[in-house]
């Protein structure tokens, strides 16, 4: 297994010692998951409080989205981390970031002047780890690292009699709690996984608490940070939003890989994926959308699996490529003004 460097925070004892300590943030403690586990949150800049005289829908009825939010309020961007418990790169990559709003240097102690000052220009909004009660079953603090094994096994579990439950088949049941031998870092408590939770049902505590939290911030865009085996960085079209969304997805996209190309570090396009027989879900990035109006998209991180094909990127580039991320989505939303 590879040492994991200390520049890589990810346990719920470092984000709540983060919390406490952070002095710039204004912070605040969104809701308790279904274990019971805070959900910690750090804002940055002062809150958009242009008017909101109607809802998303119904601005949108109006052909007028002013009416939600006008077009020169304060750009606001909303990052989350850990809605699946084991994916620690982003939760790795918002505690660097929280470290450079903080003083200036991430947490390997490298100056970045860039970004806080990108910051400075947009309400910066972070919810380091949605999904505590995933993050606290996994032991390890990332799977950079280990083995496509161990990233199932701590991913998505096992079934009661050992065998692991996989990627997509854990799917098959929802909520899994009572059907598990090992239950993965996928799920929360009571085993839901809060990217495929009832969004117009009664839903987790920790999906309310994000869709709420959407619905206060008005964000403009929501990055959900994931990781994706030995994937480049990779942003996911999200389904059952405009089209006008999934080119803003595919525009950041390119940014990045114009960004990351000095540092030799490649991120993917963003194409439409080809239609399939089974229709897409309607997932929390989508559900988020429809809430708010945000470019909405899923941030699949390199894992470095080392048994399994792909590149196989160190902690310290995954990180980078997270910081390049974020400045590129702040550029981004300060130049659509
Ligand atoms: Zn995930």
């Amino acid at each position: 297994m590879t040492e994991t460097p200390a520049f890589w925070q990810t346990t719920l004892e470092e984000i709540s010692h983060t919390f406490l300590e952070a002095q710039k943030a204004e912070k605040r403690i969104l809701a308790f998951s279904a274990g019971n586990r805070p959900l910690y949150c750090l804002s940055y800049g002062e809150k958009d409080i242009s008017p909101c005289n109607a809802n998303y829908s119904s601005a949108l009825g109006a052909h007028d989205k002013a009416c939600y939010k006008p077009k020169d309020a304060k750009p606001t961007l909303l990052l989350i981390g850990a809605e699946h418990g084991q994916e620690t790169e982003g939760v790795a990559g918002l505690m660097n970031l929280i470290s450079l709003m903080e003083t200036g240097r991430d947490l390997a102690g490298n100056p970045n002047e860039a970004l806080p000052e990108a910051a400075s220009k947009i309400r910066l909004v972070i919810l380091p780890v949605a999904n505590p009660d995933g993050r606290a079953r996994v032991e390890p603090k990332g799977i950079v690292g280990m083995t496509g094994y161990d990233l199932r096994y701590w991913g998505q579990g096992t079934w009661k009699d050992g065998s692991l439950c996989g990627w997509p088949d854990c799917k098959k049941i929802h909520p899994i709690k009572g059907h598990e031998g090992f239950l993965g870092g996928y799920y929360n408590d009571d085993g839901i996984n809060l990217m495929h939770d009832n969004f117009f049902h009664p839903m987790a505590k920790e999906t309310q608490a994000i869709l709420d939290l959407c619905a206060a911030e008005r964000p403009d865009m929501i990055l959900h940070l994931h990781g994706g085996s030995n994937s480049e960085g990779n942003l996911l079209q999200t389904a059952y939003v405009p089209p006008e969304i999934s080119a803003a997805i595919e525009a950041l996209a390119k940014r990045c890989i114009e960004a990351g190309k000095p540092e030799g570090l490649v991120f993917a396009e963003a194409p439409l994926p080809p239609a399939e027989e089974t229709p897409p879900s309607f997932n929390l990035p989508s559900a988020a959308h429809h809430v708010c109006g945000a470019i909405s998209a899923v941030y699949e991180s390199n894992e470095c699996l080392i048994d399994e094909p792909g590149p196989h990127l160190s902690h310290a580039q995954i990180t980078r490529m997270h910081l390049i991320l974020f400045e590129q989505a702040m550029k981004m939303l300060c130049e659509g003004r």
